[in-house]
């Protein structure tokens, strides 16, 4: 006799071990499948920090799931000791026009978030590293800060087992299968075959080849994080005395970068948000090469002179994009008792702790509170 599972998660990333410890809380009997190791580097959740923030350009829509999921980052560390979240402030700075700074100030008016507008003397005057040009100003969000993704992944794996979750590494999904009748799944392996009432599916840049009729054009995207090491010592970029911030130059790319977080042998790390090849997690190159570090180098140049020192390390990361870039959240539109998470665009990390609730939700209760409209598969089906 196979053990009886209400759910099956697929794929124990940043959002399928938020669900699997949500559900296993609420008392769900849930089976996690892992093709890789907890807390693995071959996905989209490792590099040791993602920036969380409130004042959120992408759209207001937003901000009362990230209230949330401060709340519930919150919750998980008191449960758990660690320290997942933290809080450094943030700037989003660009020239007055450019989305990361008047879209921060419309998500923060509509939400009522404190902010600060500094014009560029002021970023200057309160964080030295920063050499903004004339006609750039920041919004600067207090609660702004960053979340640590392995550590994440991990407690809550951790954790879900804690309250009885059955979690399976090292097990690829091969195929799954939903009962035509809206009840019931199966799921095959490379190890076995199993059911359940329920699966989740949140298979991160596997979305595209294990959700083929999901009715998404999901893009799969290579992204470098590098490490440089300042070359006036690490003091300036250490938490308390940087900010994590977001960064729209002229020409309208945007560079963002964390204070050192004691990995990449105290370096502090930065990246492009959005200048991805396009790739396959099998097809993917992992090495990091002079002409991408160089490219880097051109902005650090300019506006953080004093980070343009020694290069340390480049980790690749995939992005999967949607068409406009808003997350996919939602029951399967042709199986109810498949609830779907992907295509997070590479801005989804900070929403970890809330998806995992929302996931739960769909699961067990068929729907949820929180504002998700946006995020329906749906909205792709006329295009
Ligand atoms: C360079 C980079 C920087 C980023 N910066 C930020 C940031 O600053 N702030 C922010 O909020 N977000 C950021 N993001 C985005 C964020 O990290 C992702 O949106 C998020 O990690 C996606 O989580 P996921 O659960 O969908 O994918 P993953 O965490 O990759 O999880 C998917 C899991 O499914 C498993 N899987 C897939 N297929 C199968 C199968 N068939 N069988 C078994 N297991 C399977 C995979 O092995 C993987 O473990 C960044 C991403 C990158 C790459």
């Amino acid at each position: 006799m196979s053990t009886h599972y209400d759910v099956i998660v697929i794929g124990l990333g940043a959002m399928g071990s938020t669900a699997a410890y949500q559900l296993a809380k609420r008392g769900q009997r849930v089976l996690g499948l892992e093709q890789f190791g907890p807390a693995h580097d071959q996905g989209s959740s490792h590099g040791g920090s993602r920036i969380i923030r409130q004042s959120y350009f992408e759209d207001p829509a937003y901000v009362p799931l990230l209230l949330r999921a401060y709340e519930l980052w919150d919750e998980i560390k008191r449960e758990s000791g660690e320290e997942i979240m933290t809080v450094t402030g943030g700037l989003m700075m660009g020239p007055p026009d450019s989305l990361t700074v008047s879209g921060s100030i419309k998500s923060s008016k509509q939400w009522d978030l404190a902010y600060e507008v500094l014009e560029a003397t002021d970023i200057r005057g309160r964080f030295p590293v920063f050499n903004p040009s004339p006609n750039t100003i920041a919004l600067y969000e207090e609660k702004a800060g960053f979340v640590r993704p392995e550590r994440s992944v991990y407690t809550h794996l951790l954790h879900a087992e804690k309250h009885g979750a059955d979690l399976r590494f090292f097990e690829s999904v091969q195929s799954w299968e939903a009962h035509p009748s809206g009840e019931g799944v199966r799921v095959v392996t490379n190890n076995g075959t199993y059911e359940a009432g329920k699966v989740v599916i949140s298979a991160g840049a596997w979305a595209p080849q294990i959700l083929k009729d999901l009715g998404v054009n999901l893009q799969v995207e290579r992204h470098i994080q590098m490490f440089f090491e300042p070359t006036r010592g690490i003091e300036p970029f250490r938490v308390g005395n940087q900010p994590i911030y977001i960064w729209e130059a002229d020409d309208n790319v945007q560079l963002y970068g964390f204070p050192s977080v004691g990995i990449g042998a105290e370096g502090a790390k930065v990246a492009f948000f959005r200048k991805g090849k396009p790739c396959t997690p099998e097809t993917i190159d992992r090495n990091v090469h002079s002409d991408e570090v160089d490219m880097m180098r051109e902005y650090l140049a300019q506006g953080i002179p004093q980070l343009n020192g020694r290069f340390l390390q480049g980790k690749t990361c995939m992005y999967t994009n949607t068409p406009d870039e808003h997350f996919v959240i939602s029951a399967h539109p042709n199986h109810p008792q498949v609830a779907v998470a992907a295509g997070f665009s590479g801005h989804g990390f900070k929403f970890a702790s809330v998806v995992g609730e929302i996931l739960a939700d769909l699961v067990i209760d068929g729907k949820t509170n929180h504002p998700i409209d946006l995020f329906s598969p749906q909205r792709f089906a006329y295009q």
